[in-house]
């Protein structure tokens, strides 16, 4: 039995404990020190003045007054340990965005179904799960004293990893949940590295002000300079020695854990080559640096920042990295497996270039149907989705066929009936052109909205990225010509051209109805988009959702 290797509940409680009083003994210095150093001072100040008056100094450095100090570094200690733990897992899932699963994805419910598995194989214990929206490939863990425990993954960690190597994955962190480990990593985060983390975020925040578009008021711009540098330097200031002390205390997050977890997710998921193959893709990818995250790297499965130091093994590179060596881990691992690391590159090696897809023109079926006594059409299959008349009985009628059946014989028409009746279906969205009812199609494991009479697509900004990281699609030639010539015209006309575009219809928002704006997707990338500014809803027309995708997988 898996579960039979992991600590009994009891055995990590007790284990747990020391672990904490360091870190709150620690923190209790942290505040010792700096109020000790300035009180010795005015005891020492008002010594030298009472010298003045009367002969002898009775100044003394520890005395009562010593402990008075102690408790007043105690009780600041608590505080800061009350309040930096107190929700620390929100904390941290806002600081990167995570998001819940989307119950309508298909790769989202893949993660679901692992997590499932692996806690079942990990004697049934329950986590939380999330999704981070980013293409860069890592996987976090985190655990509080409120007894939250939370697995994350980002979007692209998700799209590239074989089933096998996303249960290694999820098996690592959910290990580092049950050993407990997890817990100590948070709290450790939570006490120092998060402000780091806040400060980061702060400090994002204020740039961006101050480089919106310059204001119409004359010596605007100068000011704002001024406060974002005067506000920006304590911040950093703060930042240095909070993330110092982030760094210092990464050596009660020791490499251990890491070689720990990765036994026994093999252990779990008895496939060290999963993990192996899985951990050479994260370590050859882009891993997050710069998306956020950074000052917590503790908490993810390889450290977002990929820097020489974690790849050390000396004294040093162990006290302050809060991960073992990428090539020792593969080693270890792959001891396990008797396998070698050339074998995993070679499994791992994808092919760099993009799919191709044959253009496929099949004949399509088109029917006459009958509204109200009167025969209208011809529609393809998808446009009689489309139409809102449309009943089980409605009677169809081939094209230069005398033959008329009713549409709930038509097999593909059959499937759409059972559909009708899911709430995506009955989210109805008009086509701000042909104004006919968009309908709902699948796209890379995602739902779009479609308009089967002018193929446009209707989909949510917030679902792009996840779209972009995936590649499941290919694309005809005839969509990565278009491609080519349109990012040639972007590396031509970059530095005069607006985003925005004139258009003398503008189109209506299919969900508000106002108009949208219509302009290129970005400076980098030439295609044409409407955007609804307060539904964030884009409206692509035909192939320009692929052509988006084919110039961002181009590179
Ligand atoms: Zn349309
Ligand atoms: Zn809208």
């Amino acid at each position: 039995m898996a579960t039979r290797n992991f600590k009994t509940f009891w055995d990590i409680e007790k284990e747990k404990t020391w672990r904490i009083y360091v870190l709150f003994a620690v923190l209790i210095l942290l505040y010792f020190c700096p109020v000790f150093v300035l009180w010795s001072l005015i005891k020492f100040f008002i010594d030298i003045r009472r010298t003045l008056y009367r002969a002898g100094s009775s100044f003394k450095l520890f005395g009562f007054d010593t402990f008075v100090v102690l408790i007043i570094a105690a009780v600041a200690a608590g505080i800061h340990w009350y309040y930096s733990n107190k929700g620390v897992v929100s904390k941290v899932l806002r600081f990167l965005g995570a998001k819940y699963p989307d119950k309508r994805d298909k790769y989202h419910n893949v993660f679901q179904n692992v997590v499932d598995e692996i806690e079942t194989a990990a004697g049934g214990f329950k986590v939380e799960r999330y999704v981070l929206p980013t293409g860069a490939m890592n996987a976090f863990a985190l655990a509080d004293f409120s007894g939250r425990r939370v697995v994350g993954i980002t979007e692209g960690l998700l799209s590239r990893l074989s089933r096998g190597e996303l249960q290694s994955v999820i098996a690592h962190e959910i290990s580092h949940i049950v050993s407990n480990d997890c817990l100590h990593t948070t709290i450790t985060c939570s006490l120092f590295s998060l402000y780091s983390e806040a400060l980061v975020h702060f400090n994002k925040t204020l740039s961006r002000h101050g480089s919106q578009p310059i204001p119409a008021v004359a010596g605007a711009v100068p000011q704002n300079v001024a406060t974002v540098g005067l506000l920006s330097f304590p911040a950093l200031l703060l930042l240095f020695v909070t993330d110092i002390l982030g760094q210092l205390l990464n050596m009660f997050i020791s490499r251990e854990k890491e070689y720990r977890a990765d036994a026994s997710a093999v252990r779990l998921t008895r496939n060290p080559v999963s993990l192996a193959s899985a951990l050479y893709k994260i370590g050859t990818h882009w891993r997050g640096a710069g998306y956020g995250g950074e000052h917590i790297a503790a908490i993810f499965i390889l450290s977002p920042l990929s820097r020489k130091f974690d790849e050390q093994e000396d004294f040093l590179a162990t006290l302050f990295s809060t991960h073992p060596p990428l090539l020792k881990r593969l080693q270890v691992i792959l001891h396990l497996a008797h396998a070698d690391l050339t074998e995993i590159i070679r499994h791992v090696k994808e092919a760099k270039t993009i799919k191709t897809e044959v253009e496929v023109i099949k004949p399509v079926l088109r029917f006459h149907a009958q509204n109200k006594e009167k025969w209208q059409g011809p529609y393809t299959i998808l446009q009689l989705q489309s139409l809102e008349w449309l009943e089980p009985g409605t009677r169809l009628r081939l094209i230069d066929h005398d033959e008329v059946l009713r549409a709930e014989e038509v097999p593909a028409l059959s499937y759409f009936f059972q559909q009708r009746n899911d709430p995506a279906w009955k989210m109805r969205r008009l086509c701000p052109d042909c104004r006919k009812w968009l309908i709902v199609q699948n796209y890379e494991g995602l739902y779009l909205w479609c308009c089967p009479f002018c193929n446009g697509l209707l989909a949510e900004g917030d679902k792009l990225p996840r779209i972009f990281v995936r590649r499941e699609k290919g694309f005809s030639e005839r969509v990565q010509r278009l491609a080519e010539v349109m990012s040639d015209e972007a590396k031509k006309k970059r530095p005069h051209l607006s985003v925005l575009l004139s258009m003398s219809n503008p189109r209506p928002c299919p969900k508000c109805g106002q108009d949208m704006v219509h302009k290129f997707y970005s400076y980098a990338y030439h295609v044409e988009i409407d955007e609804c500014q307060s539904c964030r809803l884009i409206w692509f027309d035909p192939d320009e959702l692929e052509i988006l995708q084919c110039l961002i997988e181009m590179g």
